[in-house]
């Protein structure tokens, strides 16, 4: 496999650590809203990455932290006068909720960070040991980034062109100021009652500080990848290799991947923007979870990716396609047809496929030969090519292919017919006869045809339903 590695800017072979092991970091929600799509977009592409990680055959640690203190779920909490821990739960909720929703592999680790705290501490005193943090007058400590030379590798970032020295309190600061920044809050006010004992008085951490404890508990001192999103890069993911190697005089990282943004006319999803969708806005639409994955996994991780509905209708009818052509599938004459050949163009297809995700992600070519595949599939049922052990092995294939995309689902296919057949039992035989007629009609597109048999059920109290499983008949 290959990735792009954002520390040196370059496609990569991708050597772990241990051999068949990796171990992968991934920075997480911070639990002060829903969460919308552009976040989903990021835990998207590293559940692609992960997946993708498994498929050529190596056993993924992922660890995901939840920020649950900092200056916005302080600030929210407050307004909403609820205790801290009360206030974030129903967010974490909800981002659980969310994940499971979108398909999105659960990784082995969730640390929070109001449960890491010593271990926070214990790292900034590592770094006060080593004077390369000090205590600034209000009693909070900084990280000296006159001490740590190599500070700017990720972002890239000319450190001669910089004013050393200047502070910053707040968690997230603007691009491109680059200042000291806060390991640990001292309390003020505006705190409340959310604060914790330190040899340095009370006070709560800053952001950084917590991806690299947690990371180092979980994962070590120096790990294989690390992901985020790109607006992560800089200055948190910088303040983390900051920290981490002043402390552990070692690699940090040996793997960074940035995931591009999700825009809305062009624009970046946010908060801040108000031009956002949250799982919720979406599947109260009645979108599935599937529909939205398919949209936010269709596009390769370092592109932007402009969201808008009119993807989702695409992508509803994409998948309602390879839902019909699974029935179809499923529907073959008994017998070995066709099974060697149906072998051999599985076997094509899937070292295609993986080699596609493995290099580099490259999901335009990894669908490519999906569609491909998929359309020397139905050339052959239209032949009649296939029976069934072939048909096996075709279905068995895109199976394969969900170990990664997780959104076409064969087995929900199939059982839908099954549960329909099992509904349809109780309709008269030729009520049913005339449903087959009208679907021969739509086949051959005689709409006229299709539309008077319509008419004609609907006469006699029957009304036909078109469902992603083909059509349904109810009685009026
Ligand atoms: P936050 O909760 O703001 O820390 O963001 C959580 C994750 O979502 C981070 O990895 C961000 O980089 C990422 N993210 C935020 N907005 C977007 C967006 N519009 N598109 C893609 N990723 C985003
Ligand atoms: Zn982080």
């Amino acid at each position: 496999m290959r990735f792009f590695n954002t520390l040196g800017h370059r496609v990569e072979e991708f050597k772990p650590i241990e051999e068949g092991k990796v171990g992968m970091y991934t920075c997480g929600p911070t639990v002060y809203n829903f969460a919308h799509i552009g976040n989903f977009r990021a835990y998207l592409f590293e559940d692609i990455l992960r997946r993708t990680l498994e498929y050529h055959g190596c056993k993924v640690t992922q660890v995901m932290n939840l920020t649950d203190v900092d200056d916005k779920t302080i600030r929210d909490s407050r307004a909403a006068n609820l205790p801290l821990t009360v206030f974030t739960r129903k967010y974490k909720d909800a981002f659980f909720e969310d994940l499971k929703t979108l398909r999105i592999e659960p990784a082995e680790h969730y640390p929070e960070a109001t449960t890491h705290i010593p271990e926070m501490i214990q790292l900034i005193q590592n770094l006060m040991d080593k004077g390369i943090a000090y205590q600034s007058g209000d009693g909070s400590i900084y990280f000296s980034i006159a001490k740590f030379p190599a500070y700017g590798q990720l972002a890239k970032i000319d450190m001669t062109q910089q004013r050393i020295g200047e502070r910053i309190n707040s968690d997230e600061y603007a691009k491109d100021s680059v200042a000291d920044f806060a390991l640990w809050k001292a309390w003020d006010e505006k705190d409340g009652d959310v604060k914790w004992d330190s040899p340095w008085g009370p006070g709560r951490p800053g952001w950084h500080i917590e991806c690299s404890a947690m990371s180092q508990k979980y994962l070590g001192k120096t790990f294989d990848i690390h992901t985020g999103g790109i607006d992560n890069m800089f200055p948190h993911h910088e303040d983390e290799i900051a920290q981490s190697e002043a402390a552990n005089g070692c690699k940090f990282v040996n793997y960074w991947l940035h995931c591009e943004h999700l825009t809305v006319n062009r624009q970046k999803m946010s908060k801040s923007l108000g031009n956002f969708y949250t799982m919720r806005d979406l599947l109260e639409k009645g979108w599935s979870g599937a529909e939205i994955r398919w949209v936010l996994i269709g596009t390769h991780y370092r592109s932007k990716l402009n969201f808008d509905i009119a993807s989702l209708d695409q992508s509803r009818s994409a998948l309602k396609k390879f839902a019909d052509l699974f029935r179809r599938l499923d529907a073959v004459a008994e017998g070995d047809g066709g099974l060697a050949e149906a072998q051999e163009r599985a076997a094509q297809a899937k070292a295609k496929f993986g080699a596609a995700f493995g290099e580099d992600l490259n999901v335009a070519e990894a669908l490519a030969e999906l569609f491909k595949f998929t359309k020397d599939v139905k050339s052959a049922l239209a032949k009649n090519l296939y029976q069934k052990k072939a048909a096996a092995v075709i279905l068995d294939q895109y199976r394969d292919f969900d170990r990664i995309l997780a959104a076409l689902d064969v087995d929900a296919a199939l059982a839908q017919k099954q549960d329909q057949q099992a509904e349809q039992s109780d309709v008269p035989a030729d009520v049913l006869a005339l449903v087959q007629k009208r679907v021969g009609a739509k086949i051959a597109k005689d709409f006229a045809t299709a539309d008077a048999i319509r008419d004609e059920l609907k006469a006699q109290g029957w009304i036909i339903e078109d469902s992603p499983a083909g059509p349904r008949v109810i009685k009026a």
